[in-house]
């Protein structure tokens, strides 16, 4: 048969010829979006922060994954990235690469500056991997500003967390398998555990709930914006199982 390698050739001429024009679409559509993103946040001069606020801005989180959470009791902030880049913009949000209040932070909030850090040891980064944390963690930090009460709760830190598994499952359909080989602690102890402890299959969410206890144990169960469901109450309460 001769329309087998016809067809193959014709796939192997016309695939490089796509790649270059989508590789050019994607350079011209980040510099539409450096532009706009310039125009609506003239402090943003981090190239670093400034692709992850894009990638960010990108992200759409799969309904099911949303209906999952609801279902432990978790309620997501924002229904997507774009929300969250919107609310940034909106509240006039700085973000910047800095000293966290301890090394081991990833990224914080100051309710009274206004201003997310991302940990100092990024600055710069290039490495993807790296910069679409730095997206997850500039989406958990924009749900602790959107509160704007400046202290938080098991339960919200479950809420934002929660919107972090599922960005990050987001990222994964998107882009494959970018986070697997990385060492960086923002990924290793950050982002990619999160994803893998929400959507475990035991339904009793046991490792979830040691880890959370064993970060956020001292906070108190549940807040005004965020009413303790069952996993928040069971980080709080006294059982040796965990
Ligand atoms: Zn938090």
């Amino acid at each position: 048969m001769s329309i087998a390698p016809i067809s193959s050739v014709f796939s192997n001429i016309s695939s490089p010829l796509k790649k270059i024009s989508s590789a050019n679409d994607k350079q011209n559509e980040e510099l539409i979006h450096s532009a706009e993103f310039l125009k609506l946040m003239p402090w943003l001069n981090d190239k670093s922060i400034e692709k992850a606020l894009l990638e960010l801005e990108d992200l759409e989180f799969a309904p099911e994954d949303i209906k999952y959470l609801k279902n432990m009791g978790i309620n997501v902030p924002y229904k997507s990235g774009a929300e969250a880049v919107k609310f940034i913009e909106k509240q006039n949000i700085r973000i910047m690469f800095d000293k966290t209040t301890e090394p081991g932070i990833h990224a914080q909030y100051d309710f009274w500056k206004n201003i997310i850090t991302i940990n100092d040891r990024y600055r710069g980064t290039t490495d993807f991997s790296v910069i679409l944390a730095i997206g997850e963690a500039i989406l958990h930090e924009a749900g602790h500003a959107k509160d704007q009460d400046g202290d938080s709760s098991v339960q919200e830190e479950l809420d934002f967390l929660g919107m972090n598994a599922i960005a990050h499952r987001a990222f994964l359909r998107k882009y494959g398998e970018v986070f697997s080989d990385s060492q960086e602690p923002i990924i290793k102890d950050g982002v990619s555990v999160y994803a893998k402890l929400f959507f475990e299959a035991d339904p009793e969410k046991k490792n979830l709930i040691r880890r959370i206890k064993d970060k956020y144990g001292d906070l108190p169960a549940g807040d005004r914006m965020h009413p303790p469901g069952a996993i928040a109450r069971t980080v709080k309460r006294n059982n040796p199982r965990l």
